[in-house]
């Protein structure tokens, strides 16, 4: 018998073809793998109906790990993993928005967010309600809406949601609290300390942590998720095992990497306040920044986005972008690179300009991700970047 195969009286395979395919099958791994292994597989063997996986679009061991990681960390019972975070996003509105219902949907976010609800929503007779971050709170009062939908930290221009008091107001008036908590990660912002229902995460940010995998998350109650879930198995967006192993890998390390990008954020904003090429610094935890209060208020850390606007103009900023060098003109953040995007022309170029600026993404506006390399030298690549415009 080779070394490795069980011993077996039984059934042999004798084709080369049948070998090519089944050969390998009895190979004996008496102990489980250290790591959750990648099950890269369409379907299951279910010699019953007493099973729990059948076909990888609606579950698969790999997946259901890092869901299960992801929901304890959140403090739930139940996550379903995506394809992308919209993914997650479309999903989780189609599950549980009707003819009829009310959204009331935080605008001054990430725009494809707010673009995906004033896409598909209208077709199915829902009402939507847009609202700039301070004034979430009054409409929702106004309104009384089926559901909520804000950030935690705002994309670019990192508001903060004093989603103690919201989550308070939506419980009150029975309206479902639903949070991008993307931004914050369950490192700065654990959601279950709060009345929220159902959280939503592009785990391609700071859960991957590594700027080399798409994929997305919602965690929440066990019967809302289920009920996702479901839909999910009909759509067929869920996350694919390689992806789920490689955010598995990413979560690994995120208390660490978040304790970086944190330190790391706010000394480069601490720096660069006082830089005459600067018009205006967004980073909540500096005690100037109008959000200081609710992010002392609830979060652990501010995070690694520190978005600012420079002295100039649209050419001004597009200069900027073309001489960092050590950071990277790129449409992300929460990786290990320091990254810079110009939100006019990149992550918010579906609105049109006087709805940008209404919503403060003006063309000098730069995002920076604060990534996890020495703060000296992300600060001195900006500095030198500032000068040369
Ligand atoms: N939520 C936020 C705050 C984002 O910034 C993004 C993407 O940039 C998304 C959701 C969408 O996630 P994904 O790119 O994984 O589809």
């Amino acid at each position: 018998m080779d070394e490795g195969r069980l011993d077996s009286n039984r059934y042999t395979i004798q084709g080369f073809g049948s070998k090519l395919i089944h050969g390998g099958r009895d190979l004996i791994v008496p102990e489980e793998p250290l790591v959750y292994p990648i099950y890269l597989t369409s379907a299951f063997i279910t010699p019953s109906l007493a099973r729990v996986y059948l076909y990888s679009r609606e579950e698969n061991p790999t997946i259901t790990f890092v869901e299960n990681k992801i929901a304890e960390i959140d403090g739930y019972k139940n996550a379903a993993a995506f394809s992308s975070g919209m993914a997650a996003e479309a999903t989780l509105f189609m599950a549980f928005l009707e003819r009829n219902s009310k959204l009331v949907i935080q605008k001054d976010i990430y725009s494809r967010t707010v673009t995906l609800a004033r896409e598909i929503l209208p077709k199915i007779g829902v009402e939507i309600y847009e609202t700039k971050t301070p004034n979430i709170i009054d409409v929702v009062e106004k309104v009384k809406p089926d559901m909520v939908f804000v950030e935690t930290i705002s994309n670019p221009l990192v508001r903060v949601i004093d989603i103690a008091e919201l989550s308070k107001i939506t419980r009150s008036h029975g309206a479902m609290l639903v949070v991008d908590n993307t931004l914050a990660t369950p490192y700065n912002l654990e959601p279950s300390k709060y009345n929220i229902d159902l959280v939503v995460y592009s785990a391609s940010k700071y859960l991957g942590g590594h700027n080399d995998i798409i994929g997305g998350f919602v965690t929440g109650e066990f019967d809302l998720v289920e009920r996702i879930k479901d839909l999910r198995a009909s759509l067929g967006n869920i996350m694919d095992p390689v992806t789920a192993f490689l955010i598995d890998r990413g979560l690994k390390t995120l208390h660490i990497r978040m304790e970086k990008h944190n330190r790391n954020a706010e000394a480069v904003a601490k720096i660069l306040r006082t830089n005459s090429k600067i018009e205006k610094i967004y980073y909540p935890c500096l005690e100037e920044d109008d959000n200081y209060p609710i992010a002392r208020k609830i979060l652990k850390g501010c995070s690694g986005m520190v978005t600012i606007k420079i002295k100039g103009d649209l050419d001004d900023a597009l200069k900027f972008m073309k001489e960092i060098k050590m950071i990277k003109p790129a449409g992300t953040f929460g990786g290990a690179e320091s990254l810079a995007s110009h939100p006019s022309t990149m992550s918010h170029r579906h609105l049109d300009r006087d709805e940008r600026l209404e919503l403060g993404i003006t063309d000098n506006l730069i995002r920076l991700s604060i990534g996890l390399e020495d703060a000296e030298d992300i600060v001195n690549d900006i500095e030198q970047a500032l000068e040369n415009i």
